[in-house]
């Protein structure tokens, strides 16, 4: 391509929503433009980099034996009905209705499109197992849409979706994705981790997250000092080991904390460390009745106070939640959130945190504004002593924090380190949730009906682009690893309209190049050899070609790494082999 009929988009200002490296970049390197929140046009030379990424994933799929299909986007709400997240998917699903009135959404995912299909087109236990894959577009009304293409409303997915008689067979499909997931990301050249993640409502299911490791990224991942163990903060397991109750030390007392109402204002103003306090939460459970009629609950949680709620933890311990209102709070307490404590009351449901059971002289609310207790001990009075009793009979101690770093690892080996991901990919055993709502089955060996298992397989191919750029970028732009970049060399005539014999040569090494299959970019705009410099190490071009009337003279030309600062002169002979040797390092 020239960019005399391929125009380079680059603007110098930084968008002013643009908060990370990648979203900046992506717009001044001219590869997307803003429309609308959460939507976005890509323009050639992004959708260059977008295709690349769908090469290999189709490739991968390819190779993995998935079957390309291309399914609506626009999804009648019966198919959702049928499943039940009609009601349950929230505000992320596009709703709309048809000129008839009907209801349709805007596909987020496509398991019950899929599912639809394979209920109808797969009979037997002799068309299983078979994958199913798409790479197509996807709406989720993002309730804040951020970070340029990383969390859009309107996006590409490859989705994948497997269809089986039994769990072996399940899992060798899943293994297979697994592996063609890890040949993706390696052969794009990014620095992932599989994570183990979220298997949601169902419980045992297996889930894995492939993230890519950044410091922008959404995700905190829990990574083992001692082992291969890493998982998704969300669903880390803190390993809490047994101990006794330590002798308690302190002496019990009330103590005036007038606006100390964080852990932090406590710990300052009292002088103790955060282990050393128990935080008490107070939540409303949804409790759903035989006629679906929903009630509410109001539950104390306690956590130490270095720790954070793990709402995903609680949520499948509990259902549904939410934080309760001051009033609620005041109703059950007699008292404002920041000063509340344990309810001494066998009526009031309770969770506790694993790890409070151990605390000892620790610090409380005294369920009364302005006051704590310090110097508590959970045996220290018969009916504190009772409470805590109690709450072990009712097995109310359970993993609902964070882990932290420092934690000991799941597995027993190293300790839990903490780092930023960014979640590209995400595989699923879904097991029969979705084939069992919409009874999709086939006849099996033994001639009767069975439900068929399924597993689901989702890249976010837009994400990946942006995902690529926060972790390979400098001061100076996009610094593209070679099988992402829009194109590999850049050749960069200096004052070509004033040479004949330049033209002449940068033509015939432009035919060369192409002719070899290398993707080049001759910048043949009348531009100061500065900007174009800078354009191209903006746009992230890992070889670059620099050609003057002066080297001709001298029979040389000038290369440039992307990711180097000084230029080297070679022979022009060597031109080809060299460029050729390059682009295979
Ligand atoms: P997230 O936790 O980031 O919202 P998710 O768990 O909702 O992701 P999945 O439903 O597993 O995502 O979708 C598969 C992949 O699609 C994700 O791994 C991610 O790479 C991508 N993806 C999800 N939501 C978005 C979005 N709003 N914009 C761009 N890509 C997305
Ligand atoms: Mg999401």
């Amino acid at each position: 391509m020239r960019t005399s009929q391929f125009p380079l988009n680059t603007v110098k200002e930084t968008p002013a929503d643009a908060e990370i490296a990648s979203h900046q970049l992506m717009i001044r390197a001219g590869l997307i433009r803003k429309l609308a929140a959460g939507l976005y046009t890509w323009l050639p030379l992004g959708l260059r980099v977008l295709r690349k990424v769908e090469h290999i994933t189709r490739a991968e799929m390819t190779k993995a034996g998935a079957l390309e299909v291309l399914m609506p986007a626009l999804q009648p709400a019966e198919l959702w009905q049928e499943t039940g997240r009609w009601q349950h998917y929230g505000a992320e699903l596009a709703r709309l209705k048809d000129r008839h009135d009907r209801d349709f959404c805007l596909g987020p995912t496509h398991e019950e499109i899929i599912t639809d299909l394979a209920r109808n087109e797969l009979k037997s236990y002799k068309q299983l197992p078979i994958t199913f894959y798409q790479i197509q577009t996807k709406f989720r009304d993002e309730i804040r849409p951020r970070f340029g293409v990383m969390r859009c409303r309107e996006f590409i997915m490859k989705d994948a979706y497997s269809f089986h008689s039994d769990q072996a067979s399940l899992q060798e499909t899943y293994e297979r994705m697994y592996q063609a997931y890890t040949n993706i990301f390696t052969f794009l050249g990014l620095n992932f981790r599989a994570v183990i993640a979220d298997s949601g409502a169902i419980g045992g299911a297996v889930s894995h997250e492939f993230h890519v490791l950044a410091d922008s990224g959404e995700d905190a991942i829990a990574f083992s000092t001692g082992s291969d163990y890493a998982a998704n903060v969300e669903s880390a397991k803190a390993l809490v080991v047994a101990q006794t109750l330590a002798e308690p030390c302190e002496a019990f007392a009330k103590v005036a904390t007038p606006h100390q109402k964080t852990i932090a204002e406590l710990t300052e103003f009292l002088a103790v460390p955060a282990q050393k306090v128990l935080k008490t939460l107070a939540i409303m459970r949804s409790i759903e009745d035989t006629h679906g009629d929903i009630s509410e609950q109001f539950y104390n949680v306690f956590l130490r106070g270095d720790h954070d709620l793990n709402e995903i933890k609680l949520t499948k311990l509990l259902g549904s939640f939410r934080f309760a209102t001051e009033t609620e709070i005041a109703q059950h307490h007699g008292c404002v959130a920041g000063f509340l404590g344990p309810v001494l009351d066998a009526s009031l449901p309770v969770i506790f945190d694993l790890d409070t059971r151990y605390l000892t002289d620790f610090v409380c609310g005294a369920n009364e504004e302005g006051f704590h207790f310090r110097g508590c001990n959970w045996l220290s009075d018969p009916k504190t002593m009772a409470f805590y009793q109690q709450a072990i009979a009712d097995h109310a101690f359970h993993d609902i924090r964070n882990v932290v770093a420092g934690d000991l690892s799941p597995d027993g080996l190293g300790e839990i380190t903490l780092a930023r991901g960014i979640e590209v990919g995400h595989i699923f055993q879904l097991g029969t949730k979705y084939s069992e709502a919409m009874k999709a089955g086939i006849i099996n060996e033994t001639g009767k009906h069975q439900i068929m298992l399924m597993g689901c397989y989702g890249i976010g191919i837009s994400r990946v682009v942006a995902a690529a750029i926060e972790q390979n970028h400098d001061a100076r732009g996009i610094v593209w690893p070679t099988h992402l970049a829009p194109f590999q060399v850049a050749l960069c005539p200096m004052n070509l309209h004033k040479s004949h014999r330049l033209q002449a040569t940068v033509e015939q090494i432009y035919e060369q190049l192409n002719a070899a299959g290398i993707e080049t970019l001759l910048d043949d705009r009348k531009v100061r050899a500065g900007f174009m410099f800078s354009d191209m190490e903006l746009i992230g071009i890992p070889h670059c070609i620099i050609l003057s009337d002066k080297g001709l003279d001298a029979n040389v030309f000038e290369y440039k790494a992307r990711t180097t600062k000084e230029n080297i002169e070679v022979p022009l002979a060597e031109l080809m082999c060299f460029i050729q040797a390059k682009l295979a390092d």
